[in-house]
C-alpha cells in the first residue's frame, strides 16, 4: 500500500494560501516576518506530528519540517538584515545571506537547463484550461520542489516593491545576482512552473536579460495580457526588450478564444511561434516511451498541418538537450514560427 504523504495537496494550498497569497502584514517587511515564522511553526508542527523532537538540529534533512524549517530560518534573516530600522550597511548584508535553495536549478536529463519557478496557479494570470492537466501541481509530491517555489515566488513578489520605492530592495538584488553568476552562454528556462505574474515581473526579467545577452532564455508564458500591457507600455517609456528571450504560445491559457489577443502576441519580436497539444489516435508507448517512435512523429506532424496547413510543423522530441543536433527548438530562432507540437489522446 502507498503511504499517504505528509502534507498532501490540500495542505499544500492551505500553506500557499496563507503564506503567499493572504500573508499578514501591512508592509512588505511585516509580512516577510509573518511567512517566515509560519513557515518555522509549520516545521514544528509537522515535527511534533511525527513525533520528531521539536528542535532544529534533528530535523531530519529532506523531510517536510525540514525544507520549511530551512525556508522559514532563511526568510527570518532576510527579514531581520532588511528592517527598516537597521543602517544601510547591516540592510545590505541581505545579499551575503545564503538563500534555502538554489534560486536557478540546473536541470536533468529530461530538460538539462537552468530554470527559474514559482508557485504555480497563483503566479499565472493567464492561466485557463491548463490549470486541469498543470503538471506543476506534481512537484509539491516533494518537500523542496514546493519549498523552493515558495521561495522563489516570496522573493519575486518582494523584488517588485522596488518600484514603488526608491530604498534599497534585497529580494531584487538577491534575483539578480543569482543571475548574473550563472555560467556564461547557458539556456534558461523562464518559469517551468509559474509565471510572469505581471507586468513588472515581466520589466524585472526583461531588463536582467538585457544585462546578460549571452544566455538564451526562453519559455511558454500564458500572461498573454501582461505582456501585452508590458510591451505597450514599452512602446511609451522605452522599457527594455531583450533579444535572448524566445516565448512559445502553447493552449490552455484563458484567452485560447481570443483570436486578437492571439494574433496580437504573435506578432511580438519575442514570440517563436506555436507549441501546441495536437490529438492524435494512434496507439502509441506511454510518455516518453514513444520518442523514438516514427509513426507517432508522423502522425504529431500531420495532425499539425491539419490545424496550420501554412506553417511547417516540428514533433516535439521529448527530450530537450537532445531536441535537435545543434540546439532546442523552443528557443532557437531557426524555428521561428515553426509549429512545435505534442501528441495527446483525449
Ligand atoms: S521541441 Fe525540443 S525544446 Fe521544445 S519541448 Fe520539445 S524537446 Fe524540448
Amino acid at each position: 500500500m502507498k503511504s499517504q504523504p505528509i502534507v498532501d495537496r490540500k495542505e499544500c494550498l492551505q500553506i500557499v494560501n496563507d503564506v503567499v497569497v493572504n500573508p499578514v502584514g501591512k508592509r512588505p517587511i511585516d509580512k516577510l516576518r509573518y511567512q517566515a515564522q509560519y513557515l518555522i511553526i509549520k516545521a514544528y508542527d509537522i515535527a511534533a506530528e511525527r513525533g520528531h523532537c521539536e528542535h532544529p538540529l534533528q530535523l531530519k534533512s529532506g523531510t517536510w519540517e525540514y525544507n520549511f524549517y530551512q525556508l522559514g530560518a532563511y526568510l527570518q534573516r532576510l527579514a531581520d538584515c532588511w528592517d527598516d530600522s537597521n543602517p544601510a550597511a547591516s540592510r545590505r548584508q541581505a545579499l551575503d545571506l545564503k538563500p534555502a535553495f538554489v534560486l536557478f536549478k540546473k536541470g536533468n536529463s529530461k530538460l538539462p537547463f537552468y530554470s527559474w519557478s514559482t508557485l504555480p496557479a497563483v503566479t499565472c494570470p493567464g492561466a485557463g484550461d491548463c490549470l486541469n492537466w498543470c503538471y506543476s501541481f506534481t512537484s509539491w509530491r516533494y518537500p523542496a520542489a514546493f519549498a523552493r517555489q515558495i521561495q522563489n515566488t516570496i522573493l519575486i513578489n518582494l523584488a517588485e516593491e522596488k518600484y514603488y520605492s526608491t530604498d534599497f530592495n534585497p529580494a531584487y538584488n538577491i534575483i539578480e545576482t543569482a543571475f548574473l553568476n550563472l555560467p556564461d552562454h547557458v539556456v534558461l528556462r523562464l518559469y517551468v512552473d509559474g509565471d510572469f505574474s505581471n507586468w513588472k515581473t515581466i520589466r524585472f526579467w526583461f531588463t536582467a536579460l538585457t544585462l546578460r545577452p549571452d544566455i538564451d532564455a526562453y519559455g511558454y508564458s500564458k500572461s498573454w495580457a501582461d505582456i501585452l500591457e508590458y510591451f505597450t507600455m514599452s512602446e511609451v517609456n522605452g522599457l527594455p526588450v531583450p533579444d535572448n528571450y524566445y516565448l512559445n504560445v502553447s493552449n490552455g491559457s484563458k484567452y485560447d478564444s481570443d483570436d486578437d489577443m492571439q494574433s496580437k502576441i504573435m506578432s511580438l519580436p519575442i514570440t517563436r511561434g506555436r507549441f501546441v497539444a495536437v490529438d492524435i489516435e494512434g496507439k502509441y508507448e506511454k510518455g516518453f516511451a514513444k520518442k523514438d517512435n516514427r509513426e507517432y512523429h508522423k502522425e504529431v506532424r500531420q495532425k499539425i498541418r491539419e490545424q496550420y496547413p501554412d506553417t511547417a510543423a516540428f514533433s516535439c522530441p521529448m527530450l530537450c538537450g537532445e531536441c535537435t543536433k545543434k540546439e532546442h527548438a523552443c528557443g532557437s530562432g531557426r524555428f521561428d514560427k515553426v509549429v512545435i507540437g505534442i501528441g495527446i489522446h483525449n
